[in-house]
């Protein structure tokens, strides 16, 4: 039976619900405040990549803190603004950084992400951009036996559940990436993944493929939600009251100030990343390349090259502070001593990032006709299409294709 369902938030994850639940014949309406993939899905990395399926939080993280905040090229910074406020976060991060949380945490993430490649080829199908997911493995490079080894229970986790990798040295790094710099001793090649490559277009094709299909987009704030007995009846937008029969929050990193006007308080953190993207690189890169020390992505894409990543915890709301993507450029530089840097453009996003790396997918258990889709973190475009499918079968009644257990919203 169609139902008359309201999405807060156009970002992939957002607007890969409505896709689904357009596409099951419901009358599905976005309300968002950015116009769609103009916020943090539009300047991530573009891994598809089930290779992800390593919570942040692994043992023996807490020994690296010191050394990733006092190293001026390193992947992680706190404001010391921000320290108090983040605290109660950073807390419950490192309690889940256990071997056993490690591991439920992996094949939980797994679960999602498993067929992250071929769910995004049928979607970009049906949008009529198909050119936008590509097909590759990547590579991980090391500069050190020794660093290859610190990843080691990453590594034992990717393959217990079923990513498959191969073994590379040196002189297999060079006939993968001959433009990769010679410092690199060890690589591992990660086979079976792909990369979108323009992940702002991406949601923008299927933002217009959704309209074309029916759907509606409505750019506007919501400022508060109407709860009447247990329910929701309408958002208060920046553009007026809406009526709503059933909600789906997928607001990203804001879902955490939703949530709160419904009663479900989330530790849900702004986990800042940069990228620099530079349109005339001189490089021609066959895949995508991770450097693991610094926590660094650098993909081929169609506007160029471009390196993502760093971990900025200073709240939604600070001003970006465009070092971090200096900082990245001085890896790009490292990586790729003969890239030209002249076209360049920078950018700041916030992961919406839970402490156990896991993401609320699920019914609110507060308020019967409203629906969560957030906190995906660093991996929220690999399981941005594979969450838009678990909605649409929870609005439609059916059983989800996996365990929903891990992700439910009351499990803090
Ligand atoms: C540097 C970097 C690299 C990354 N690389 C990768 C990668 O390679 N692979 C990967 O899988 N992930 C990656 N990520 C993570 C990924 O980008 C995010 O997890 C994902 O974009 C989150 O999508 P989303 O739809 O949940 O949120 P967003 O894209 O942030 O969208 C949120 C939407 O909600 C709307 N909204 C919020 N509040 C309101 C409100 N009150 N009223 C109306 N609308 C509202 C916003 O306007 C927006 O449209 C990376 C992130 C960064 C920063």
């Amino acid at each position: 039976m169609s139902k008359k369902i309201t999405i807060v938030g156009a970002g992939i994850v957002g607007i890969a619900t409505a896709c689904y639940l357009r596409r099951e014949g419901h009358e599905v309406t976005v309300v968002t405040m950015h116009p769609p993939g103009e916020y943090c899905s539009f300047g991530n990395a573009g891994m598809l990549n089930n290779g992800g399926c390593v919570p942040q939080a692994v043992p023996g993280v807490l020994w690296k803190v010191p050394g990733y905040l006092t190293d001026p090229l390193g992947p992680l910074v706190v404001r010391w603004s921000y320290f108090a406020k983040g605290m109660p976060w950073m807390l419950r991060f490192l309690a889940s950084a256990t071997a056993s949380q490690a591991e439920r945490a992996s094949i939980a993430l797994y679960s999602l992400i498993r067929d992250t490649v071929p769910s995004y080829e049928e979607l970009v199908k049906w949008a009529g951009t198909p050119d936008l997911v590509r097909r590759s493995g990547y590579l991980v490079a090391y500069e050190s036996e020794k660093s290859y080894q610190g990843d080691a229970l990453a590594w034992k986790l990717r393959r217990e559940r079923g990513v498959r990798t191969e073994l590379l040295d040196a002189a297999g790094i060079r006939k993968l990436v001959p433009q990769l710099a010679p410092g690199y001793v060890r690589g591992v090649h990660v086979l079976e993944q792909g990369y979108v490559a323009n992940p702002g277009r991406l949601v923008k094709s299927l933002a217009a493929q959704f309209q074309r299909d029916g759907g509606t987009l409505l750019e506007r704030q919501v400022l508060d939600i109407e709860t009447v007995e247990g329910g929701v009846v309408a958002l208060l937008t920046s553009a007026g009251r809406m009526p709503v029969e059933t909600l789906v929050v997928c607001a990203g990193v804001h879902s955490g100030e939703l949530t709160a006007m419904l009663g479900e308080a989330v530790p849900i953190e702004a986990e800042r990343g940069y990228h620099v993207t530079y349109s005339d690189p001189g490089l021609q890169l066959p895949l995508p390349v991770h450097v693991s020390d610094a926590k660094v992505f650098v993909t081929p894409m169609e506007m160029g090259v471009r390196v993502a990543g760093q971990a900025e915890f200073s709240g939604i709301y600070a001003e970006p502070d465009y070092q971090r993507a200096d900082v990245l450029e001085t890896h790009m530089k490292r990586m790729f001593p003969q890239v030209r840097t002249t076209d360049a453009t920078r950018w700041m996003g916030r992961r919406p990032s839970m402490p156990d790396s896991l993401p609320v997918i699920g019914p609110s258990a507060k308020q019967k006709n409203v629906f969560y889709a957030f906190g995906h973190g660093h991996l929220g475009l690999c399981a941005g299409a594979s969450t838009g499918r678990l909605v649409a079968d929870l609005v439609g009644g059916r059983r989800p294709a996996i365990d929903l257990t891990p992700f439910r919203i009351n499990r803090f």
